[in-house]
């Protein structure tokens, strides 16, 4: 998320844009050639938000900037539209609802699927405006003719024909889209869309409705893409057909890795190191077609020695200099890093106790009573294995349950069930007086039912301040909201919810440490501060001491006490010695099955469950 004193990047890109005509000349730059990078840069605005921000990468940019381009120059050669400015606007948005469209089918699918399926909508746009409707874009001539610029004041009219005039035009439209796409990411959707780009699930889990935000994202991109077009047509006095073609978008994709993604202003410098290599090689060198040879050594290098391109690097320099945070976490696409999962992992099979005195919980007056949570019947099968069998459960409100039960004994799945991350094969589910069976996992986080996980599923790349805003978001906003130029500050109740969240969890001296930054112990608390921060009714948490050190573990456990103060909660634990102290009553399953239910001292004295859990070493679990 980027976070700035008011306004500065935005004076600053003001100063930088007047400046350049001033300073540009001087170390060589012609004034197409900068009229082209701002083009490139303002298309990479719209590219950027969708990549370098939401983290996903399509090859099929080309589809929009050749719809934006060929709209506008079609209104403004063939049609005799005489404004230039309200044909680009109607080209920007004949290309946001051709993206609209266009991501209804492409964000059905994720990863390589998703980038493949853009390309080959690419392909299809390229093949349409070349042969059924080259009637309209001049097939493979493009449309010449396109008109620059002017507008009446009046008492004078001003001319933006070429040059550095024409430069005035494009500077103007590039800072109004540098403003825009700053408010944009400055807005809860573009924090919503920072959360995706790092763990679209954990995403989802906190309540978001994250196809949605992709679609948004998908659609912001296209926008900027169709303007970008239309000022290729004006630039160049000629819609060039090749607008539409592969390289197009590829040349977009690379220039914004070379300038640096997630940074708004990555696609424009590497713009300007791609277009001035290319003259320089081309025209001063004399190297021909060999340019991108060179390009391509200079992409390798900088992809490798650069991960974020120029401006991530400068940035990174400037955090190094200062001593703020620089460097993003590399994050994995889950967000779960190797060590956490291998912590996790020992967790299964080490199961030190926790020996911490816990009072009882006491209950709060006045708060509601009777059934929180029912399923009756719940079954899992996966393929001849029955992951859950015939479970029936009930919590009542305010009560802590325990579920204990043996490695692969479906306490996961009965989680995943009661979550709906997973739908049972058979049986129903009601949370509050509601079914809730078959609801996807982000309704039902919306209904005030969320868990934390047994393997860390954080947002990586962000601060743990950052990571609780994205959780606290989704119980202030609902699932989706188009608030795209509202500030996240000026959201109420939102600080005060982190802030108390950050309390609860203990992790108020850390709130702008990087997720990638914290100790293990931190970042499950942090963990469990996700779920909280959704102000769940129903709060369940799978194994929150999984992969702790003795100490974590009892300063875990005293955090769950406090936490569990007038809420409900079902935690699922090896670490029967925390979950007795904690849990009224203790649910045990074995094989899938309800093998018993109790109070900690029927459990703990039951010889059905020390045989099941213990193979038989009588007394073990009540010494
Ligand atoms: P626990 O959490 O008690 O260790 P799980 O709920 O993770 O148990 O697993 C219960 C059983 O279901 C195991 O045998 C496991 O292999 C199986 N299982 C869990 N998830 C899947 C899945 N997605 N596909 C197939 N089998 C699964």
């Amino acid at each position: 998320m980027l976070k700035q004193r008011p306004y500065l990047i935005e004076t600053l890109t003001a100063i930088g844009l007047i400046a350049a005509p001033f300073v540009l000349p001087l170390l060589g730059f012609a004034p197409n050639t900068v009229n082209r990078i701002l083009v490139w840069g303002l298309f990479g605005l719209g590219f950027d938000i969708l990549f370098g921000f939401t983290g996903l990468l399509s090859f099929g940019q080309s589809a929009f900037y050749g719809t934006g381009g060929f709209v506008a120059a079609y209104l403004l050669t063939q049609a005799g539209f005489p404004n230039v400015l309200l044909a680009l606007v109607i080209g920007m948005i004949a290309a946001a609802a051709a993206g609209y469209l266009i991501g209804l089918i492409a964000l059905r699918r994720t990863g390589i699927y998703f980038a493949m399926i853009t390309v080959a909508i690419a392909e299809v746009f390229f093949f349409v405006e070349f042969n059924p409707l080259s009637d309209w874009t001049g097939g493979e001539n493009g449309l010449p003719g396109v008109p620059t610029p002017s507008f009446n004041l009046g008492f004078t009219t001003l001319h933006f024909d070429s040059g550095w005039s024409l430069y005035q035009f494009l500077a103007l439209c590039y800072f109004v889209g540098i403003v825009i796409a700053l408010r944009i990411v400055r807005s809860p959707v573009g924090a919503i869309f920072s959360a995706i780009r790092d763990n679209p699930l954990r995403a989802t889990a906190v309540g978001h409705n994250i196809h949605a935000y992709k679609l948004t994202a998908f659609v912001i991109a296209a926008a900027y893409a169709g303007f970008a077009g239309g000022l290729l047509g004006v630039l160049q006095a000629f819609m060039p057909p090749d607008a539409f073609t592969f390289d197009t978008s590829g040349q977009l994709v690379m220039q914004t890795a070379i300038g640096g993604r997630g940074t708004l202003f990555g696609p424009l410098v590497g713009a300007a190191v791609w277009l001035s290599l290319q003259d320089f090689l081309q025209a001063t060198l004399n190297l021909g077609a060999a340019w991108k040879l060179v390009l391509g050594i200079v992409f390798v290098l900088l992809v490798c020695f650069l991960r974020r391109g120029i401006v991530g690097g400068l940035v990174d320099l400037y955090g190094l200099l200062t001593g703020k945070r620089g460097a993003e976490a590399d994050t994995t696409e889950a967000g779960v890093s190797a060590q956490d999962e291998q912590r996790a992992a020992e967790a299964a099979t080490a199961h030190e106790p926790a020996a911490v005195p816990i009072s009882s919980r006491p209950h709060l007056p006045g708060a509601p009573s009777g059934p929180i949570l029912q399923a009756r019947g719940l079954t899992k099968r996966y393929g001849g294995l029955l992951a859950n069998s015939d479970i029936d459960f009930t919590v009542n409100h305010g009560e802590l349950r325990g579920i204990i039960g043996p490695n692969g004994a479906g306490k996961s799945t009965f989680f995943k069930m009661l979550t709906c991350e997973v739908h049972p094969t058979s049986g129903s589910i009601v949370f509050e007086g509601r079914d809730i069976t078959g609801l996807s996992v982000t309704d039902v986080c919306q209904l005030g039912l969320t868990k934390s996980y047994q393997v860390n599923q954080l947002f990586a790349g962000l601060t743990v301040r950052e990571n609780l805003v994205i959780a606290a978001l989704s119980g202030l906003r609902g699932r989706f909201r188009l608030d795209l130029f509202r500030s996240i500050d000026g959201i109420p109740g939102l600080t005060e919810r982190v802030e108390h969240t950050l309390e609860l969890v203990n992790l108020t001296a850390r709130p702008d440490t990087p997720v990638s930054e914290l100790a293990y112990g931190e970042k499950r608390r942090l963990e469990i501060g996700l779920a909280l921060a959704t102000s769940p009714s129903l709060l369940l948490l799978d194994e929150p001491l999984a992969g702790m050190s003795p100490r974590e573990r009892v300063e875990t456990v005293r955090l769950l006490k406090s936490i569990s103060q007038g809420r409900t909660m079902i935690i699922i634990d090896h670490d029967m010695d925390a979950l007795f102290e904690l849990a009224e009553r203790v649910t045990v399953l074995q094989e899938g099955r309800v093998l018993v239910e109790g109070t900690p001292d029927e459990i703990k004295n039951n010889s059905t469950v020390q045989e099941a859990y213990l193979g038989g070493v009588h007394g073990v679990l009540a010494a």
